[in-house]
Protein backbone atom coordinates (compact mmCIF):
# COMPACT_ATOMS: atom_id res chain seq x y z
CA UNK A 1 0.00 0.00 0.00
CA UNK A 2 1.56 3.27 -0.59
CA UNK A 3 -0.06 6.40 1.30
CA UNK A 4 -0.86 9.62 0.22
CA UNK A 5 0.04 12.68 2.23
CA UNK A 6 -3.31 13.50 2.92
CA UNK A 7 -4.12 10.21 4.06
CA UNK A 8 -1.33 10.18 6.69
CA UNK A 9 -3.37 10.60 9.74
CA UNK A 10 0.15 9.71 11.72
CA UNK A 11 1.40 13.06 11.72
CA UNK A 12 1.47 15.19 14.95
CA UNK A 13 0.68 12.30 16.79
CA UNK A 14 2.70 10.95 19.58
CA UNK A 15 4.98 8.51 18.48
CA UNK A 16 4.59 5.54 20.27
CA UNK A 17 8.46 4.21 21.82
CA UNK A 18 8.66 0.28 21.71
CA UNK A 19 11.98 -2.42 22.55
CA UNK A 20 10.18 -4.64 19.52
CA UNK A 21 7.42 -4.10 16.93
CA UNK A 22 6.02 -7.10 15.57
CA UNK A 23 4.69 -7.13 11.97
CA UNK A 24 1.91 -9.62 11.11
CA UNK A 25 -0.68 -10.91 13.37
CA UNK A 26 -0.50 -14.78 12.06
CA UNK A 27 0.98 -17.83 14.11
CA UNK A 28 4.32 -16.24 13.18
CA UNK A 29 3.41 -13.24 14.80
CA UNK A 30 1.77 -14.34 17.55
CA UNK A 31 4.49 -17.04 18.42
CA UNK A 32 7.01 -14.61 18.33
CA UNK A 33 5.18 -12.70 21.04
CA UNK A 34 4.45 -15.36 23.17
CA UNK A 35 7.96 -15.92 23.67
CA UNK A 36 9.04 -12.85 23.73
CA UNK A 37 7.21 -11.88 26.44
CA UNK A 38 7.67 -15.32 27.92
CA UNK A 39 11.74 -14.23 27.81
CA UNK A 40 10.95 -10.69 29.07
CA UNK A 41 7.71 -9.56 30.72
CA UNK A 42 8.82 -5.80 30.94
CA UNK A 43 9.82 -5.61 27.17
CA UNK A 44 7.66 -3.40 25.30
CA UNK A 45 6.30 -5.27 22.18
CA UNK A 46 3.57 -3.95 19.66
CA UNK A 47 2.03 -6.45 16.90
CA UNK A 48 0.75 -4.63 14.10
CA UNK A 49 -1.67 -6.37 11.83
CA UNK A 50 -3.34 -5.07 8.52
CA UNK A 51 -6.02 -6.88 8.89
CA UNK A 52 -7.12 -8.67 11.79
CA UNK A 53 -5.43 -11.14 13.69
CA UNK A 54 -5.41 -14.43 11.37
CA UNK A 55 -6.85 -13.03 8.34
CA UNK A 56 -3.85 -13.90 6.43
CA UNK A 57 -2.92 -17.92 5.51
CA UNK A 58 -3.33 -18.45 9.42
CA UNK A 59 -7.16 -18.22 9.23
CA UNK A 60 -7.15 -20.11 6.15
CA UNK A 61 -5.39 -23.22 6.05
CA UNK A 62 -6.41 -26.80 6.24
CA UNK A 63 -5.17 -27.22 10.19
CA UNK A 64 -2.82 -30.19 9.76
CA UNK A 65 0.01 -29.81 12.16
CA UNK A 66 2.61 -32.01 10.36
CA UNK A 67 6.47 -33.24 10.29
CA UNK A 68 8.92 -32.31 7.75
CA UNK A 69 8.42 -30.23 4.68
CA UNK A 70 7.00 -29.86 1.09
CA UNK A 71 8.16 -33.11 -0.07
CA UNK A 72 8.52 -37.27 0.92
CA UNK A 73 11.24 -37.42 3.35
CA UNK A 74 13.60 -39.44 1.25
CA UNK A 75 13.88 -36.38 -1.03
CA UNK A 76 14.48 -34.46 2.36
CA UNK A 77 17.55 -36.74 3.07
CA UNK A 78 18.71 -36.63 -0.44
CA UNK A 79 19.18 -32.96 -0.44
CA UNK A 80 20.05 -32.22 3.48
CA UNK A 81 21.84 -35.67 4.40
CA UNK A 82 20.72 -37.88 6.90
CA UNK A 83 21.35 -35.64 10.03
CA UNK A 84 20.11 -32.35 8.99
CA UNK A 85 17.08 -34.18 7.43
CA UNK A 86 16.73 -35.55 10.80
CA UNK A 87 17.35 -32.25 12.40
CA UNK A 88 14.14 -30.90 10.31
CA UNK A 89 11.71 -33.42 11.22
CA UNK A 90 12.86 -33.23 15.07
CA UNK A 91 12.53 -29.40 14.85
CA UNK A 92 8.53 -29.94 13.85
CA UNK A 93 8.41 -32.54 16.37
CA UNK A 94 9.35 -29.75 19.13
CA UNK A 95 6.87 -27.45 17.41
CA UNK A 96 4.25 -29.80 18.52
CA UNK A 97 5.36 -30.83 21.73
CA UNK A 98 5.62 -27.10 22.70
CA UNK A 99 2.18 -26.31 21.22
CA UNK A 100 0.53 -29.39 23.26
CA UNK A 101 2.39 -27.83 26.63
CA UNK A 102 2.14 -23.96 26.53
CA UNK A 103 -1.24 -23.98 24.25
CA UNK A 104 -3.59 -27.10 23.64
CA UNK A 105 -3.61 -28.83 27.00
CA UNK A 106 -6.48 -28.94 28.71
CA UNK A 107 -8.19 -27.23 25.12
CA UNK A 108 -7.87 -30.02 23.15
CA UNK A 109 -11.73 -30.16 22.50
CA UNK A 110 -12.62 -26.61 21.96
CA UNK A 111 -9.73 -26.13 19.76
CA UNK A 112 -10.72 -29.40 17.53
CA UNK A 113 -7.61 -30.79 18.17
CA UNK A 114 -6.74 -34.51 17.50
CA UNK A 115 -3.30 -35.96 17.66
CA UNK A 116 -4.16 -39.11 15.43
CA UNK A 117 -0.95 -38.95 12.95
CA UNK A 118 -1.44 -38.27 9.22
CA UNK A 119 -0.86 -40.01 5.97
CA UNK A 120 0.91 -39.62 2.66
CA UNK A 121 -1.09 -41.47 0.03
CA UNK A 122 0.26 -42.89 -3.20
CA UNK A 123 -1.77 -42.86 -6.88
CA UNK A 124 0.44 -44.83 -8.81
CA UNK A 125 3.14 -47.68 -8.16
CA UNK A 126 6.25 -45.39 -8.38
CA UNK A 127 5.11 -43.16 -5.58
CA UNK A 128 4.10 -45.83 -3.43
CA UNK A 129 7.60 -47.09 -3.57
CA UNK A 130 8.85 -43.98 -3.31
CA UNK A 131 6.80 -43.34 -0.01
CA UNK A 132 7.93 -47.22 1.36
CA UNK A 133 11.43 -45.99 0.62
CA UNK A 134 10.90 -43.00 2.94
CA UNK A 135 8.98 -45.52 5.37
CA UNK A 136 12.21 -47.28 5.50
CA UNK A 137 14.90 -44.45 6.73
CA UNK A 138 12.66 -42.69 8.44
CA UNK A 139 12.32 -46.23 10.93
CA UNK A 140 15.97 -46.22 10.86
CA UNK A 141 16.48 -43.17 12.29
CA UNK A 142 13.29 -43.76 15.09
CA UNK A 143 10.80 -42.19 13.28
CA UNK A 144 7.26 -43.76 13.83
CA UNK A 145 5.50 -44.60 10.52
CA UNK A 146 3.15 -47.48 9.71
CA UNK A 147 2.49 -48.77 5.85
CA UNK A 148 -0.79 -49.37 4.79
CA UNK A 149 -1.71 -51.06 1.38
CA UNK A 150 -4.91 -50.41 -0.83
CA UNK A 151 -7.59 -52.21 1.52
CA UNK A 152 -6.60 -50.26 4.72
CA UNK A 153 -7.12 -46.94 2.90
CA UNK A 154 -10.19 -48.05 1.71
CA UNK A 155 -11.36 -48.95 5.32
CA UNK A 156 -9.76 -46.72 7.32
CA UNK A 157 -9.31 -43.54 5.44
CA UNK A 158 -12.96 -44.22 3.22
CA UNK A 159 -11.06 -43.20 0.63
CA UNK A 160 -10.75 -44.90 -2.96
CA UNK A 161 -8.11 -45.09 -5.98
CA UNK A 162 -4.65 -44.85 -4.22
CA UNK A 163 -2.43 -47.94 -4.42
CA UNK A 164 -1.01 -47.38 -1.00
CA UNK A 165 0.53 -45.28 1.62
CA UNK A 166 1.99 -43.97 5.06
CA UNK A 167 1.31 -43.11 8.18
CA UNK A 168 3.24 -40.06 10.20
CA UNK A 169 2.16 -41.73 13.63
CA UNK A 170 3.31 -38.34 15.18
CA UNK A 171 1.20 -35.53 13.48
CA UNK A 172 -2.13 -33.85 14.44
CA UNK A 173 -4.60 -31.60 13.28
CA UNK A 174 -6.25 -28.39 14.54
CA UNK A 175 -8.64 -25.80 14.32
CA UNK A 176 -5.91 -23.26 13.07
CA UNK A 177 -7.81 -20.01 13.86
CA UNK A 178 -9.33 -20.84 17.29
CA UNK A 179 -5.50 -21.79 18.47
CA UNK A 180 -3.83 -18.74 17.29
CA UNK A 181 -6.65 -17.06 19.30
CA UNK A 182 -5.82 -19.05 22.41
CA UNK A 183 -2.28 -17.95 21.62
CA UNK A 184 -3.36 -14.23 22.02
CA UNK A 185 -5.84 -15.15 25.49
CA UNK A 186 -2.37 -16.80 26.82
CA UNK A 187 -0.61 -13.92 26.20
CA UNK A 188 -3.28 -11.64 27.58
CA UNK A 189 -3.41 -13.73 30.50
CA UNK A 190 -0.19 -12.80 31.52
CA UNK A 191 1.19 -9.70 32.82
CA UNK A 192 3.67 -8.33 30.16
CA UNK A 193 3.55 -5.34 27.91
CA UNK A 194 2.11 -6.82 24.38
CA UNK A 195 0.16 -4.49 22.41
CA UNK A 196 -1.67 -5.38 19.49
CA UNK A 197 -2.54 -2.93 17.19
CA UNK A 198 -5.10 -4.84 14.26
CA UNK A 199 -6.50 -2.85 10.97
CA UNK A 200 -2.84 -0.96 11.33
CA UNK A 201 -1.31 -1.46 7.80
CA UNK A 202 2.20 -0.82 7.77
CA UNK A 203 3.42 1.44 4.51
CA UNK A 204 6.71 2.39 5.26
CA UNK A 205 9.81 1.39 7.81
CA UNK A 206 12.79 4.05 8.46
CA UNK A 207 15.60 4.89 10.31
CA UNK A 208 15.94 7.57 12.58
CA UNK A 209 18.97 8.08 15.31
CA UNK A 210 19.79 4.35 14.92
CA UNK A 211 15.73 3.15 15.48
CA UNK A 212 13.27 1.77 13.15
CA UNK A 213 10.24 3.95 12.61
CA UNK A 214 7.32 1.85 11.56
CA UNK A 215 4.42 3.61 10.35
CA UNK A 216 0.46 2.71 9.54
CA UNK A 217 -2.06 5.31 8.60
CA UNK A 218 -2.92 6.13 11.78
CA UNK A 219 0.24 5.65 14.53
CA UNK A 220 3.92 5.44 14.36
CA UNK A 221 6.24 3.25 16.10
CA UNK A 222 9.85 3.42 16.77
CA UNK A 223 11.75 1.12 17.88
CA UNK A 224 15.32 -0.29 18.01
CA UNK A 225 14.03 -3.81 16.37
CA UNK A 226 11.50 -5.00 13.95
CA UNK A 227 10.18 -8.32 13.70
CA UNK A 228 8.79 -9.49 9.72
CA UNK A 229 6.20 -11.94 10.32
CA UNK A 230 4.79 -11.20 7.51
CA UNK A 231 4.78 -14.52 5.65
CA UNK A 232 4.15 -14.12 1.70
CA UNK A 233 3.94 -10.53 1.71
CA UNK A 234 7.83 -9.91 3.31
CA UNK A 235 9.11 -8.58 -0.24
CA UNK A 236 6.19 -5.88 -0.19
CA UNK A 237 7.72 -4.28 3.02
CA UNK A 238 11.75 -5.26 2.44
CA UNK A 239 14.00 -6.28 -0.48
CA UNK A 240 15.56 -8.59 1.42
CA UNK A 241 12.99 -10.96 0.61
CA UNK A 242 12.80 -9.94 -2.77
CA UNK A 243 14.57 -13.43 -4.34
CA UNK A 244 14.18 -15.79 -1.04
CA UNK A 245 10.24 -15.88 0.11
CA UNK A 246 7.97 -15.54 -2.71
CA UNK A 247 3.96 -15.32 -2.22
CA UNK A 248 2.53 -18.40 -3.51
CA UNK A 249 -1.47 -18.79 -3.54
CA UNK A 250 -3.42 -22.15 -1.89
CA UNK A 251 -6.80 -23.01 -2.60
CA UNK A 252 -9.51 -25.05 -0.73
CA UNK A 253 -13.15 -26.25 -0.62
CA UNK A 254 -15.06 -27.57 1.93
CA UNK A 255 -18.21 -29.54 2.00
CA UNK A 256 -21.06 -29.48 5.00
CA UNK A 257 -20.65 -31.99 7.45
CA UNK A 258 -21.40 -36.22 7.01
CA UNK A 259 -20.51 -38.75 9.25
CA UNK A 260 -17.10 -38.95 10.38
CA UNK A 261 -15.23 -41.62 8.77
CA UNK A 262 -11.83 -40.91 8.31
CA UNK A 263 -8.86 -42.33 10.79
CA UNK A 264 -6.97 -38.92 10.13
CA UNK A 265 -5.54 -36.08 7.67
CA UNK A 266 -3.66 -36.97 4.37
CA UNK A 267 -1.58 -35.73 1.79
CA UNK A 268 -1.87 -37.37 -2.26
CA UNK A 269 0.33 -36.77 -4.94
CA UNK A 270 3.45 -35.59 -3.91
CA UNK A 271 1.97 -33.64 -0.64
CA UNK A 272 0.74 -31.18 -3.61
CA UNK A 273 -2.61 -32.00 -2.37
CA UNK A 274 -4.17 -32.86 0.56
CA UNK A 275 -8.00 -33.42 2.37
CA UNK A 276 -9.31 -34.29 5.82
CA UNK A 277 -12.41 -34.26 7.73
CA UNK A 278 -12.92 -31.93 10.66
CA UNK A 279 -13.99 -33.28 14.14
CA UNK A 280 -17.63 -31.73 12.91
CA UNK A 281 -18.16 -33.87 10.18
CA UNK A 282 -17.28 -30.89 7.58
CA UNK A 283 -14.57 -32.20 4.41
CA UNK A 284 -11.74 -29.68 3.31
CA UNK A 285 -10.04 -30.34 0.14
CA UNK A 286 -7.31 -28.30 -1.04
CA UNK A 287 -4.21 -28.42 -3.59
CA UNK A 288 -3.96 -28.21 -7.15
CA UNK A 289 -1.84 -25.29 -7.51
CA UNK A 290 0.60 -27.59 -10.14
CA UNK A 291 -2.23 -26.65 -12.46
CA UNK A 292 -1.62 -23.25 -12.68
CA UNK A 293 2.02 -22.08 -11.62
CA UNK A 294 2.03 -19.06 -13.33
CA UNK A 295 -1.25 -17.93 -11.38
CA UNK A 296 -1.05 -19.60 -7.99
CA UNK A 297 2.03 -17.16 -7.40
CA UNK A 298 1.07 -13.31 -6.50
CA UNK A 299 -0.79 -11.96 -3.84
CA UNK A 300 -4.06 -11.97 -5.25
CA UNK A 301 -6.84 -14.39 -3.00
CA UNK A 302 -9.68 -15.06 -4.86
CA UNK A 303 -9.98 -18.78 -6.13
CA UNK A 304 -10.06 -19.95 -9.99
CA UNK A 305 -12.43 -21.95 -11.36
CA UNK A 306 -9.51 -24.26 -12.87
CA UNK A 307 -8.41 -25.03 -9.51
CA UNK A 308 -11.60 -25.49 -7.73
CA UNK A 309 -12.88 -27.90 -10.77
CA UNK A 310 -10.27 -29.87 -10.13
CA UNK A 311 -10.56 -30.01 -6.01
CA UNK A 312 -14.61 -31.15 -7.01
CA UNK A 313 -13.07 -33.84 -9.29
CA UNK A 314 -10.90 -35.12 -7.13
CA UNK A 315 -13.42 -35.52 -4.47
CA UNK A 316 -15.40 -37.44 -6.65
CA UNK A 317 -12.64 -39.82 -7.81
CA UNK A 318 -10.91 -40.10 -4.26
CA UNK A 319 -14.04 -39.78 -1.55
CA UNK A 320 -16.76 -41.76 -2.13
CA UNK A 321 -18.83 -40.91 1.12
CA UNK A 322 -18.72 -36.70 0.15
CA UNK A 323 -19.76 -37.00 -3.54
CA UNK A 324 -23.13 -35.86 -2.96
CA UNK A 325 -22.72 -33.68 0.14
CA UNK A 326 -23.09 -29.80 -0.34
CA UNK A 327 -19.89 -27.55 -1.10
CA UNK A 328 -19.98 -24.90 1.52
CA UNK A 329 -16.97 -22.31 1.37
CA UNK A 330 -14.67 -21.84 -1.75
CA UNK A 331 -11.37 -19.69 -0.69
CA UNK A 332 -7.46 -19.10 -0.90
CA UNK A 333 -5.02 -17.47 0.87
CA UNK A 334 -1.62 -17.01 0.37
CA UNK A 335 1.76 -18.64 1.67
CA UNK A 336 5.23 -17.74 1.66
CA UNK A 337 7.66 -20.46 0.19
CA UNK A 338 11.07 -20.16 0.78
CA UNK A 339 13.48 -20.69 -2.16
CA UNK A 340 14.81 -23.59 -0.65
CA UNK A 341 12.06 -25.07 1.06
CA UNK A 342 13.25 -24.56 4.44
CA UNK A 343 11.89 -21.74 7.27
CA UNK A 344 13.88 -18.46 7.60
CA UNK A 345 14.36 -17.39 11.35
CA UNK A 346 16.61 -14.99 12.50
CA UNK A 347 18.52 -11.39 12.26
CA UNK A 348 18.80 -10.34 8.15
CA UNK A 349 22.25 -10.37 7.41
CA UNK A 350 21.68 -7.20 5.96
CA UNK A 351 20.33 -5.32 9.22
CA UNK A 352 20.97 -6.35 12.71
CA UNK A 353 17.89 -4.60 14.02
CA UNK A 354 15.68 -6.93 11.61
CA UNK A 355 14.27 -9.83 12.56
CA UNK A 356 12.12 -12.08 9.96
CA UNK A 357 10.03 -15.58 10.81
CA UNK A 358 8.53 -17.30 7.86
CA UNK A 359 9.16 -19.38 4.85
CA UNK A 360 7.05 -21.82 6.06
CA UNK A 361 6.42 -22.81 2.61
CA UNK A 362 3.10 -24.68 3.72
CA UNK A 363 3.67 -26.21 6.89
CA UNK A 364 3.52 -22.38 9.57
CA UNK A 365 1.28 -24.70 11.76
CA UNK A 366 4.21 -27.46 12.09
CA UNK A 367 7.23 -24.98 12.23
CA UNK A 368 6.41 -21.25 13.61
CA UNK A 369 5.66 -21.82 16.89
CA UNK A 370 9.21 -23.42 17.98
CA UNK A 371 10.44 -20.59 15.08
CA UNK A 372 9.08 -18.18 17.82
CA UNK A 373 11.19 -19.65 20.19
CA UNK A 374 14.42 -19.84 18.19
CA UNK A 375 13.95 -16.25 17.20
CA UNK A 376 14.34 -15.26 20.49
CA UNK A 377 16.65 -17.82 20.79
CA UNK A 378 18.58 -15.66 17.69
CA UNK A 379 17.80 -12.26 19.95
CA UNK A 380 19.44 -13.21 23.18
CA UNK A 381 22.57 -14.55 21.26
CA UNK A 382 22.03 -18.41 21.88
CA UNK A 383 22.83 -20.92 18.94
CA UNK A 384 19.72 -21.43 16.67
CA UNK A 385 20.43 -24.42 13.67
CA UNK A 386 22.03 -23.99 10.66
CA UNK A 387 19.39 -25.16 8.52
CA UNK A 388 16.84 -22.13 9.50
CA UNK A 389 18.77 -19.14 10.24
CA UNK A 390 18.79 -16.29 7.71
CA UNK A 391 22.36 -16.03 7.66
CA UNK A 392 22.50 -18.81 5.27
CA UNK A 393 21.55 -16.52 2.34
CA UNK A 394 24.84 -14.14 3.45
C1 LIG B 1 -4.89 -22.84 1.51
C2 LIG B 1 -3.80 -23.05 2.51
C3 LIG B 1 -3.68 -24.27 3.17
C4 LIG B 1 -2.67 -24.47 4.09
N1 LIG B 1 -2.66 -25.61 4.84
C5 LIG B 1 -1.74 -25.75 5.84
C6 LIG B 1 -1.82 -26.82 6.75
O1 LIG B 1 -2.73 -27.62 6.72
N2 LIG B 1 -0.84 -26.93 7.67
C7 LIG B 1 0.17 -26.01 7.79
O2 LIG B 1 1.05 -26.18 8.63
N3 LIG B 1 0.21 -24.95 6.98
C8 LIG B 1 -0.72 -24.78 6.02
N4 LIG B 1 -0.70 -23.68 5.23
C9 LIG B 1 0.37 -22.70 5.45
C10 LIG B 1 0.16 -21.92 6.72
O3 LIG B 1 -1.14 -21.37 6.71
C11 LIG B 1 1.21 -20.84 6.79
O4 LIG B 1 2.50 -21.43 6.73
C12 LIG B 1 1.12 -20.06 8.10
O5 LIG B 1 -0.20 -19.64 8.35
C13 LIG B 1 2.04 -18.87 8.00
O6 LIG B 1 1.85 -18.08 9.15
P1 LIG B 1 2.38 -16.61 9.16
O7 LIG B 1 2.04 -16.03 10.46
O8 LIG B 1 3.79 -16.61 8.70
O9 LIG B 1 1.58 -15.90 7.96
P2 LIG B 1 0.12 -15.23 7.92
O10 LIG B 1 -0.85 -15.99 8.68
O11 LIG B 1 -0.16 -14.98 6.47
O12 LIG B 1 0.36 -13.88 8.67
C14 LIG B 1 1.08 -12.80 8.09
C15 LIG B 1 0.30 -11.56 8.43
O13 LIG B 1 1.04 -10.41 8.05
C16 LIG B 1 0.10 -9.41 7.76
N5 LIG B 1 0.76 -8.37 7.00
C17 LIG B 1 1.32 -8.47 5.78
N6 LIG B 1 1.81 -7.28 5.38
C18 LIG B 1 1.53 -6.41 6.38
C19 LIG B 1 1.75 -5.01 6.56
N7 LIG B 1 2.34 -4.28 5.61
N8 LIG B 1 1.35 -4.43 7.70
C20 LIG B 1 0.75 -5.17 8.69
N9 LIG B 1 0.49 -6.48 8.56
C21 LIG B 1 0.89 -7.10 7.42
C22 LIG B 1 -0.95 -10.17 6.94
O14 LIG B 1 -2.17 -9.47 6.89
C23 LIG B 1 -1.03 -11.48 7.68
O15 LIG B 1 -2.09 -11.53 8.61
C24 LIG B 1 -1.71 -23.44 4.32
C25 LIG B 1 -1.84 -22.22 3.67
C26 LIG B 1 -2.88 -22.01 2.79
C27 LIG B 1 -3.01 -20.68 2.13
Amino acid sequence: MSVSIWMDQSKNKEVIEQDIVIIGGGIAGLSAAYWLQKEDPTMRISLVEKYELGDGATGRNAGFITCGSVEHFNRLVEKHGEDEAKEIWRYSEINLELLKEEIIQGRESELLFEHKGSFSLASTAEEFAELKNSASIMEGMGIKVDIIEEAGIKSRLGAENFVGGIKYIGDASVHPLLMLQEIRKKIEKTKNEVKFYENHEVFAIEESGGDKVVRTKHVTFKAPIVVFATNGYGPQLHPFFEDKIFPTRGQILATEPVERFMEGPCYANFVLDYFRQLPTGEMVIGGFRQLQKDVEIGYSDETSDIIQKALEEFLHQHIPAVRKAKITHRWSGIMGFSVDGQPMVGALPTDPQCFFLGGFTAHGLGLAFHSGKVLTDSMFDRKIPDFITAKRFQ
